[in-house]
């Protein structure tokens, strides 16, 4: 990831002509509460890949549309501040003097991006973590938004408002949005095989996946989750952690299947008895597989999980028991979310705050 970011500098420091150099402006973070993090795309369900504390001088190069951010501190806005080094900060949270140019303006966007607008008529277009309906809900944009459409995949069929077609169209954030809804005047170029950037949500399945996205809740209602997805002191925490108490209920976040019921444990120790800060593993854990390609997993459980692999889970049903098995000094649930699973792994989770506010269940 940080290798990622810095050949995004480097690039960026050679396709960057003069006249953007010049329009670069400096700015403040304005994030009292809790330092600002930085992304590798125009979303909070792209990477994190830093953090800059309050009062933070940034340089801002230029501006792209990305996920609409209200909770801000300075605006209401779905415009993303790319910063010198290519990372990305919602402008929500930035202080700054001037108006800011659009970077498909500039010659560092996508030489071929196209611009769209949303002809959706009443409901909000859809973004979708892969091309098809059923696949992860990550956004939603007003009918007349100004869209910028870096590249097209083949996916699911859909009629819309504006025509009938399998394609959809890849955003800077790494979404896709039915084509089927965008007016635009030229058609974007075919996606390229690799992603762009480090944007996790961007590898598009061939074939449609699963129906509907369904309802999700927290997994510990009652507890609050603290932020602590990859955080710089602890940069391979691919989830947060709920505090609890021992015996408490776990449920499924979502409707889902059991794919996973496991020991994982350093050898030498019992996933039957409370672990430690020194002992390696998330003890026993549930990974649940959900539709539209995403994959939750709960750790540190008590004793062995009440569900087998195989077995169908409504949302909000009980999987198994709070404990601290593994990894934990302390009584808690672990909670991971992977967008285009299977497989899991570092490359594909993403921080389950935003993900859980974006559908409704929020956990901190
Ligand atoms: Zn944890």
């Amino acid at each position: 990831m940080r290798s990622t970011a810095l050949f995004l500098a480097v690039l960026i420091g050679v396709l960057l002509p003069a006249t953007d150099a010049q329009a670069a402006q400096t700015a403040t973070v304005v994030s009292p509460k809790r330092p600002l993090n930085v992304r590798a795309g125009s979303a909070v369900w792209t990477p994190q890949l830093r953090t800059l504390a309050h009062g933070s001088s940034v340089t801002i190069v230029c501006q792209v549309r990305g996920q609409r951010i209200d909770q801000g501190t300075v605006r209401v806005t779905d415009l993303w501040d790319r910063l010198g080094d290519g990372t990305y900060v919602s402008d929500a949270w930035i202080r700054r003097a001037q108006d800011v140019p659009l970077c498909e303006a500039t010659a560092t966007a996508a030489p071929a991006s196209v611009a769209g607008t949303v002809a959706s008529g009443g409901t909000p277009l859809k973004a979708r973590s892969a091309p098809a309906h059923g696949a992860a809900l990550i956004g939603a944009f007003a009918n007349g938004t100004a869209l910028t459409l870096a590249c097209q995949v083949r996916g699911e069929n859909i009629t819309g408002a504006v025509r009938t077609t399998p394609m959809w169209n890849r955003l800077p954030s790494g979404a896709y949005v039915s084509d089927a809804y965008v007016r635009r005047g030229a058609t974007p170029p075919p996606c390229a095989a690799a992603p762009p950037a480090a944007a996790p949500v961007a590898a598009a399945p061939a074939a449609a996946p699963p129906a509907a996205t369904g309802r999700w809740v927290s997994p510990l209602p009652g507890f609050t989750a603290r932020p602590g997805f990859r955080t710089p002191s602890n940069p391979k925490h691919l989830g947060v952690d709920i505090m609890s108490f021992t015996g408490t209920p776990i449920r499924a976040a979502s409707a889902g299947t059991v794919v996973a019921v496991v020991c994982n444990i350093e050898a030498g120790y019992s996933c039957d008895r409370p672990g430690g800060a020194s002992v390696g593993g998330c003890g026993w854990y549930v990974k649940l597989q959900h539709a539209g390609r995403v994959a939750t997993l709960y750790c540190h459980m008590v004793r062995r999980p009440i569900v087998r692999p195989g077995q169908k889970v409504a949302a909000g049903q009980i999987i198994g028991y709070v404990g601290s098995s593994g990894n934990s000094s302390a009584p808690h649930l672990h909670f991971e979310v992977h967008l285009n699973a299977p497989p899991t792994g570092p490359y594909n989770a993403v921080d389950p705050l935003p993900f859980m506010r974006a559908h409704g269940a929020p956990i901190d």
